[in-house]
């Protein structure tokens, strides 16, 4: 393992969280991604696997969380979805369209906290949660919650929305932050879960015709020591999970949760598709179209789950009138 060279950073070998026990694993993607930029770092020793039995596909070996925070680099991190306004206005109806009453809402993983602006301008009182090492690029000036998730100390039903951005995908153990969020969701609440779609980059056709020519490119590009801007089979090294339609939907269901809504049409890809064929650019304009198809047919790059708590029939629940987070709670 990586540990065992002093030059790359620590990896720990791991099994099926969902099944929580060892179980037989397919490699799903080991040559392709062995030579990336960011597996070399861990020795290349990173492998996509997928449970035999669950389906659910992860790193093993993982990166070790001693060294985890070592590949980020928070200066660098753009927000490209939370702040990208025609997705805001989708997530902000999706919430709105399932949760019976919204006035709170909570973002992990905030980011510069421009979609908690956003929501307040919508008359939300929105809460963010960010680590400590990027909290400084918070823009937000409402309440903000500083720590890992795990961490964090929140009431029991104290939030109407949740909103999970493409953060689920970097836990280490997903499930256990599901359930937390479960409990603090106030009955009829709703958690929005988005994350990249793993469906797509291991489809039978889509893997050798797209990802296949891709690796060719890498691998070529490498060789002369240049970079390229693209990812092969949507592998990152922070990426410790690859959800797909069947992993999260049994994911949410174990954590309590009912799924109203899975869907991988990106409503921004298709803003672009009817601008490109406005103005006649038929190349940008054909392969939104091609993304926006494969997003009807549940391979677009990105997925959007709706999961709902179910509030009992007949009254309004009640719930207590203003015991909410504390403002700032210091964690890390
Ligand atoms: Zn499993």
């Amino acid at each position: 393992m990586g540990s065992a060279n002093p030059t790359y950073l620590r990896t720990t070998n791991t099994h099926c969280s969902y099944c929580a026990r060892e179980t037989r694993e397919k490699v799903r993607a080991d040559r392709m991604i062995r030579h990336l930029p960011e597996n070399k770092v861990f020795g290349g020793t990173l492998r996509i696997v997928e449970c035999a039995e669950c389906g659910l596909r992860y790193l093993n070996p993982m990166p070790d969380l001693r060294d985890l925070g070592q590949i980020y680099d928070y200066d660098v991190y753009e927000d490209s979805t939370n702040n990208n306004p025609v997705l805001m206005e989708h997530f902000y109806s999706s919430l709105k369209q399932h949760t019976r009453n919204l006035r709170t809402v909570l973002e992990i993983g905030c980011g510069t906290g421009e979609f908690l602006s956003f929501l307040e301008s919508k008359g939300i009182e929105a809460t963010g949660v960010e680590f400590a090492d990027s909290a400084k690029r918070v823009k937000f000036k409402g309440k903000l919650l500083i720590g890992r998730m795990e961490d964090i100390d929140i009431p029991d039903a104290s939030f109407d929305g949740v909103l999970l951005l493409n953060v689920i995908e970097h836990l280490s153990d997903p499930l256990s932050v599901l359930v937390k969020i479960r409990k603090m969701l106030a009955p009829g609440g709703t958690l929005l879960l988005r994350q990249p779609n793993s469906d797509m980059f291991f489809n039978k056709l889509y893997r050798p015709m797209v990802e296949f020519p891709k690796y060719l490119v890498h691998r070529a590009l490498h060789a002369r020591n240049k970079k390229t801007g693209f990812t092969v089979l949507g592998f990152q090294n922070q990426h410790l999970y690859y959800f797909n339609r069947r992993s999260v939907t049994q994911l949410l269901k174990r954590a309590g949760f009912e799924v109203a809504a899975y869907g991988t049409v990106d409503p921004y890809n298709r803003k672009r598709m009817v601008k490109s064929l406005k103005t006649g650019n038929l190349i940008e304009g054909g392969v939104a179209t091609i993304r926006h198809v494969l997003g009807y047919v549940g391979l677009g790059p990105e997925s959007l789950t709706v999961a709902t708590v179910p509030a009992p029939a007949g009254e309004a629940v009640p719930r207590p009138p203003s015991d909410r987070a504390p403002a700032h709670a210091q964690m890390s």
